[in-house]
């Protein structure tokens, strides 16, 4: 735990006891703050109470007697209307800050030039994440991973010299950290996403911005006007800005030609890393996030030698495009966080002659937009309760089965991809819709993927229980 010294003695609120927060409310507890915590969930604010946090309703409180006061980064800040917390700070005046801005305040007071990269961007944050805290783990150094990956950051061990913190940022967690000083941020690239809690297009890249405006070393993906305009912004400021681009090659910055990943500078450009052969970071859009691994680990003073050794072993994450399994030419790979058809679209991008396990429960648009994909998939097999809207889709376009189980899904698309004579197959979950009517979540759907897979004989799996994270 990250003691949180800076607020010794003073008066502190906090609202939101549930996954962060209530690690923020002891890690306040124990640097002598006075803190003062509720949440409207009473299971968690007994949870609280019972841990000896002092836990009182925040419209009963003096707010004028507050030095800050600490937000979950779940509940509303500004959109779609701020919290009655929020006002009410607002109306005392009280600075509204989270556990990430408490995290870089205890850096900044205990040690300031240990190591700090982080990640935002509207997809590959936790890829991202996880492959720069792998690079820095496999070269010996010592490395604390947190954010919102899942770890909350105020669990990690204290900041102390020599010490690298990689720490994925939600937009909303980089909205409630107004100091934000990274010595390397990463900004992947913006889509619309999330809106209903940041209004415009504009405010969330706004907010996105201001991690790599305070970055020491800024690297920001380019590929989306929106980005792009902010690394230029950010220079014109006086930043330093190390472009990234999965799509077209820089004079200055890492850029992806084809597997491989070439540095550039002052037009002069070589290949610094190559990713062909590393399964976990097949497809163009895992070229964007290693390239952008490779900038913030050159920043932070890893070797270019060190760097390679970790992108070949690197694990993957759990449940994103994860192969977990081979019999002979052919790979299983587990990406049951794609929920929806856009989640899907990078794994069915990055694999031909596809044996595709798809369905669950359907989200609006079904899989209609993945129609110029379809070309890779071998055969469907169908699940849940999208199985029929999915079938009237695929049509006569994509030879499919409906499989109505995920277990006889994987069976049959094992048997099916056996006999096949391409040089390489996969069998792939990436069901393009929420879990929920099979499954309690999508990690659930993916573990039962992964047990069915490990059932069929001949396969040798390619993970242990734990591989992966997450
Ligand atoms: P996040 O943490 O931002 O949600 P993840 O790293 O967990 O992102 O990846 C989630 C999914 O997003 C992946 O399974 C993949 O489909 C897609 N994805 C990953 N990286 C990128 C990227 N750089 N650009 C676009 N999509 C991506």
């Amino acid at each position: 735990m990250i003691p949180v010294t800076t607020l010794k003695g003073k008066k502190v609120a906090l609202f939101g006891l549930g996954g962060s927060g209530l690690a923020t409310a002891r890690a306040l507890v124990a640097g002598g703050a006075e803190v003062t915590a509720w949440d409207d969930n009473p299971d968690s604010a007994a949870k609280a109470a019972a841990e000896g946090i002092a836990v009182a309703d925040l419209r009963t409180i003096a707010w004028n007697s507050l030095s800050v006061f600490v937000l979950s980064p779940g509940v509303p800040l500004t959109h779609p209307k701020p919290h009655w917390t929020v006002d009410l700070a607002h109306a005392a005046g009280v600075e509204i800050i989270g556990d990430v801005e408490l995290f870089v305040r205890e850096r900044r007071a205990h040690a300031p030039d240990c190591p700090f990269i982080a990640i935002t961007g509207t997809n590959g944050k936790s890829t991202t994440t996880a492959l720069i805290a792998h690079i820095l783990q496999s070269s010996g150094r010592d490395t604390q991973l947190g954010g919102n990956i899942g770890t909350a950051v105020l669990t990690l061990d204290p900041p102390k010299a020599g010490r690298f913190y990689v720490v994925e940022c939600s937009s909303y967690q980089i909205d409630l950290a107004p100091t934000l000083d990274p010595s390397a941020g990463i900004l992947l690239n913006l889509t619309p996403d999330h809106l209903d809690r940041h209004g415009t297009m504009q405010h969330y890249a706004d907010i996105k911005e201001r991690l790599v405006a305070g970055s020491d070393v800024a690297v920001v993906g380019v590929d989306d006007s929106y980005s792009s305009l902010i690394a230029d912004r950010v220079e014109r400021a006086g930043g330093k800005v190390m472009r990234i681009s999965r799509r077209h090659a820089l004079a200055d910055g890492l850029y992806a030609e084809g597997s491989r990943i070439m540095q550039a500078s002052s037009g002069a450009a070589s290949e610094i890393a190559d990713l062909d052969g590393i399964q976990t970071l097949r497809g163009g859009h895992n070229a964007q996030n290693a390239a952008a691994a490779i900038a913030a680990c050159l920043a932070v003073g890893v070797s270019a030698d060190e760097i390679r050794a970790g992108l070949t072993s690197f694990p993957g994450l759990k449940h994103r495009m994860q192969p977990v399994g081979r019999r002979g030419r052919v790979v299983f790979v587990n990406d049951s966080k794609a929920t929806n058809a856009d989640a899907a679209a990078p794994a069915l991008s990055s694999y031909e002659n596809i044996y595709w396990i798809a369905g669950g429960l359907p989200k609006e648009g079904g899989i209609a937009s993945l129609a110029p994909l379809f070309s890779r998939i071998t055969k469907a097999y169908l699940i849940g309760e999208a199985a029929p809207a999915f079938a009237a889709t695929l049509g006569d376009r994509v030879p499919y089965e409906i499989s109505g189980t995920l277990e006889r899904a994987v069976a049959h698309a094992a048997a099916d991809a056996d006999g096949d004579e391409h040089e390489a197959a996969a069998v792939m979950l990436s069901p393009a819709c929420a879990s929920f009517d099979q499954y309690k979540n999508f990690e659930v759907r993916g573990d039962a993927f992964v047990s069915h897979v490990a059932a069929i004989d001949g396969v040798t799996m390619l993970i242990g229980s734990a591989a992966g994270g997450k």
